[in-house]
């Protein structure tokens, strides 16, 4: 006689009792026939509120991770006790003491030996550790990318993007543009006015240019007081006519500050970038047509020459 048979049922009980997992076994009216010890801790719910109860684990609410609410939605089990299919979810379940329980529950069909469907087992176990450090990751990702001044990507995630965009236009084969903006005389700013106000009109000034872009338009603060844009499959005339229409709108915004009202301008070096160019070579190309800007007197826009070779 084996060591399991031996110590028949009550071993067995003993085992599922003792795993850290919820488990749960209805038979095909979803009358709950086992709810192990792992359940009632995980639910609040012992064996007593559900065992035996038809549609017993429908006497339990839950909702999807999103927080919406599925009052009337078929727990897995339900569902797998319609169609056999093993099914896992992620769902938030309603603790008897109050509280929501973020669980993983994997539902899988239970045959008898001529493989009819007998009931459902289901497993649950507790992901809200692995929930909070996701969000955690995602926020600090998001905080890492973020220039929290201004509310803009930083110049880590402009960098990102432009690989990235870059990276997409080689592979279909379009321009991109690329806007290397810098405001004008901003030192005067912060020396007359204050460190403060120069924070303000930054604040106003990404504003201005975050509405001004396209979707799928990335916007970047890449240092102190300059951004940079990219503007995917563009044309030349197209990207010297939006880069002058922002550098128009920043010009003719006015940033009150006490009895004062502020305004500044921008220069801007632009370029379309071709597809030899690197955007390192592209970056380079644009920063020297910004410089050229300065020169020149400021607030304008000057297009770099695109020559690959
Ligand atoms: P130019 O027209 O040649 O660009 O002149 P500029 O005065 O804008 O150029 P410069 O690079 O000399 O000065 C940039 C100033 O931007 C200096 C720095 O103190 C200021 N600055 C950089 N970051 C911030 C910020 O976050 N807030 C404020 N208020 N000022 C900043
Ligand atoms: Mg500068
Ligand atoms: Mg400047």
């Amino acid at each position: 006689m084996s060591f399991v048979e031996e110590n028949d049922n009550s071993l067995y009980k003993a085992i599922l009792d003792s795993l850290f997992v919820g488990i749960c076994i209805v038979d095909r009216r979803e009358t709950i026939l086992y709810w192990n010890t792992g359940a009632s801790r995980l639910t609040g719910f012992c064996d007593g509120d559900v065992l035996g109860k038809e549609h017993g684990a429908q006497l339990i609410a839950r909702k999807d991770l999103r927080g919406a609410p599925q009052p009337n939605g078929p727990w897995p089990l339900s569902e797998t006790l319609a169609d056999s299919v093993t099914r896992t979810e992620k769902l938030f379940l309603l603790h008897k003491a109050g509280h929501w329980v973020a669980l993983q529950v994997i539902a899988q069909a239970l045959q008898d030996e001529t493989g009819e469907m007998i009931g459902v087992l289901e497993t649950f176990y507790n992901i809200g550790p692995e929930l909070t450090a996701n969000a955690e990751v995602e926020r600090l990702k998001q905080l890492s990318m973020k220039c929290p001044l201004l509310g803009i990507g930083n110049r880590r995630y402009g960098e990102l993007m432009l690989h990235v965009k870059f990276e997409e236009a080689r592979r279909v084969g379009l321009k991109l543009g690329l806007l290397y903006m810098d405001v004008d005389h901003f030192k005067q700013i912060n020396d007359a006015h204050g460190h403060e106000a120069g924070d303000q009109v930054l604040r106003t000034l990404a504003d201005t240019l975050a509405i001004s872009m396209r979707a799928g338009d990335v916007l970047a603060r890449w240092g102190g007081e300059e951004f940079v844009a990219i503007l995917p499959d563009i044309s030349q005339e197209q990207l010297e006519q939006f880069a002058e229409r922002i550098r128009q709108r920043v010009a003719a915004c006015t940033i009150p500050l006490g009895e004062h009202n502020l305004s500044v301008t921008i220069s801007i070096g632009a370029i379309v970038a071709e597809l030899g160019h690197s955007v390192e070579d592209a970056l380079l190309l644009a920063d020297s047509a910004l410089y050229q800007c300065k020169a020149q007197g400021r607030n304008r826009v000057i297009m770099a020459e695109a020559a690959t070779d």
